[in-house]
């Protein structure tokens, strides 16, 4: 049988952990063969509530759920851990500043990084969820300088994922019908999702749509405000969904994409497309060889090009003011 993968999952106790914790378990984050040990990390406050979570996972007798422990110091929690579910974060509160918003991460993701830095296993490989996830993932990349920084991505899965199925329910067709989405630049209301690379059955989706008022002004401001309609509706923030995007980044990345078609994912720029180097910015990407690669030599539009631009300044802000903070 294989060894177990220690799976490092922090906030474990809010609503992301909640959704994502039994499907880890279950064996929907790395396949159906892999054993699973869950390191929850929570702060102090929450650890009672992570330890509830942990009663109902062992009420669960999941076969590939080869052990739970509970932490409330970071270093303990990412010690040997081969993959790393960053969750927890201080979420924006009324009248908050950025600047507060990005210190407050600081003081989060510059210790686990540290700790990853310290303790992680050589294999790790680090999905960043909680807000502002692309600038939380540089900050704990910045702080791990002996992991690779490729190790370290930021998920956009949930946009790739609800550009889907805006778009097929838009065409009347099923998901399955569509490859080559992308999400570019920043999670944040800034995000392009582009439908002059995607495909509907072979057709440039933006042809499929032919319709560009719908794409600009329908399409791309229903994927990136999604978030705050769920909350309008379900009176509580996507947790399911995030959870589901969360299982599906980590398994390509493990397990590959399929030929032919490539996915969204925040990784570290190595200039392509003219994103500064070193900023964690979405891209299409695919997984080879346990590796996320940057789709290469695609074509821009104007169009694209400058909401490209636009997502990718405000990546570039932020990484200014936690380099000011002196979080990088
Ligand atoms: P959630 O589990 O709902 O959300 C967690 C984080 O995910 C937030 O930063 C949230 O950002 C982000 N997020 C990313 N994508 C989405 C999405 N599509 N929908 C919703 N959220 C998304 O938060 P809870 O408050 O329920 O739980 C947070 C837990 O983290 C608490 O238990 C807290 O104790 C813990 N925590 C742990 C830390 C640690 O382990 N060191 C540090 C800080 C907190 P946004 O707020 O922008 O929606």
């Amino acid at each position: 049988a294989k060894a177990p993968v220690n799976v490092t999952v922090t906030g474990a106790a809010g609503q992301i952990g909640y959704a994502l914790l039994f499907r880890v378990a279950s064996g929907q984050l790395l396949g159906p063969d892999t054993p699973v040990k869950l390191r929850l990390l929570e702060i102090p406050q929450a650890v009672k509530a992570a330890e509830g979570t942990a009663m109902e996972l062992d009420d669960c007798a999941f076969p590939l759920l080869a052990g739970i422990d509970i932490f409330d110091d970071p270093k303990q929690a990412f010690a040997g851990a081969n993959v790393a579910l960053l969750v927890g974060a201080r979420p924006r509160t009324k009248g908050m500043e950025r600047g507060d918003l990005l210190e407050a991460n600081g003081g989060i993701f510059k210790p686990q990084g540290e700790a990853i830095n310290a303790g992680a296993a050589d294999d790790i490989r680090v999905l960043v969820v909680g807000n502002p996830a692309n600038t939380n993932a540089l900050i704990a990349q910045a702080n791990a300088p002996d992991v690779p920084a490729e190790r370290f991505t930021a998920m956009t899965r949930l946009d790739h994922n609800r550009a889907l199925s805006q778009l097929a329910h838009k065409l009347g067709v099923s998901v399955t019908e569509i490859k080559k989405m992308t999400i570019w630049g920043n999670h944040s209301a800034t995000q392009y999702p582009d439908l002059y690379h995607a495909e509907v059955n072979g057709t440039v989706a933006a042809d499929a749509v032919g319709d560009d008022a719908w794409l600009r002004d329908e399409f791309i401001p229903t994927v990136a405000k999604r978030g705050a309609a769920i909350i309008e509706a379900r009176g509580a923030s996507s947790a399911a969904s995030a959870a589901n995007a969360a299982i599906d980044h980590v398994f390509d990345w493990v397990n590959g994409t399929p030929e032919g078609d490539w996915t969204s994912a925040a990784v570290v720029s190595d200039g392509s497309y003219g994103v500064p180097e070193g900023l964690i910015s979405s891209f299409p990407v695919v997984s080879r060889n346990g590796r996320y690669e940057i789709v290469q030599g695609l074509d821009l539009n104007e169009f694209s090009r400058q909401r490209i631009d636009a997502s990718v300044a405000e990546l570039a802000e932020e990484r200014d003011a936690v380099r000011q903070l002196g979080l990088i």
